[in-house]
């Protein structure tokens, strides 16, 4: 196998496995994964313990205020073969997977100031490549020269029914309808923003991953990865 160390950006709707095909990717390339979502998740989460949004409202001036507070920082965690997420010390790994939280984000993450931090951020983790780093502008703005681009998509109720089984597997008390409202108001809220938006960069290969099983999209991912760094 060729020993160049890309970069490769994973884009896409939310909720279409994203995060576990970039993890099954870093583990077979031995890269670093690295998922942008759970830093907007937690600047959410701070801002909402912090009383700077109010039912789902962000409070630009006080997020704003309050970004040079949170200390963000991911470690590695060897049960989960990922990387865990921690803000000022604490892990939020799991605090920032709620309905709340997923229901607040896009509102944060509109906001210029907050953007510019993650993004200065994700560029500094992955600027000796090796990394895989899935998002929403990983291949638009955080890493437009990345070797290989990939856009997932998935049917919205396929991707609502797949988070339904996730949350209520861990006991969350949320119903099928509130994750699908959930997951098509994001996807417009992020296409729609003024700064950043969501979308396929020009070349991106597009993953629609309705159909697949994560093996048939490992599949999928092999060929595509042989055809950009060559045998
Ligand atoms: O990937 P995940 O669904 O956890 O992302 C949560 C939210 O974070 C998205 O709905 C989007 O608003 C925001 N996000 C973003 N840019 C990224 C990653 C996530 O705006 N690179």
């Amino acid at each position: 196998m060729n020993n160049k160390r890309i970069i490769i950006a994973i884009d896409g709707h939310s909720s279409c496995g994203k995060s576990t095909f970039a993890k099954a990717i870093a583990a077979r390339l031995g890269y670093i994964f690295i998922d942008t979502g759970a830093m907007y998740r937690a600047v959410t989460l701070y801002a909402l313990e912090n009383g700077a949004i109010e039912s789902c409202i962000a409070n630009e001036q006080k997020i704003e205020a309050m970004l040079d507070d949170i200390n963000i920082n991911f470690r590695f965690n060897p049960e989960r073969g990922a990387s865990d997420i921690y803000v000022n010390g604490d892990m939020v790994e799991g605090k920032i997977r709620t309905i709340e939280v997923s229901n607040c984000v896009s509102a944060v993450s509109s906001i210029g100031a907050v953007r510019r931090k993650l993004v200065a951020m994700q560029q500094a983790m992955g600027r000796d490549g090796g990394v895989v780093m899935d998002g929403r502008d990983i291949g638009t703005v955080v890493f437009p020269d990345a070797e290989l681009k990939i856009y997932m998509t998935a049917d919205a109720m396929v991707r609502a029914e797949r988070r339904y089984k996730e949350l209520t597997a861990k006991g969350d008390n949320v119903s099928l309808e509130e994750i699908y409202e959930n997951v098509v108001s994001r996807d417009h809220a992020d296409m729609t923003r003024a700064i950043s938006p969501l979308r396929k960069a020009e070349d991106a290969i597009v993953l629609d991953n309705s159909h697949m099983s994560v093996e048939e999209q490992m599949e999928w991912f092999d060929r595509e990865y042989q055809r950009v760094v060559g045998c």
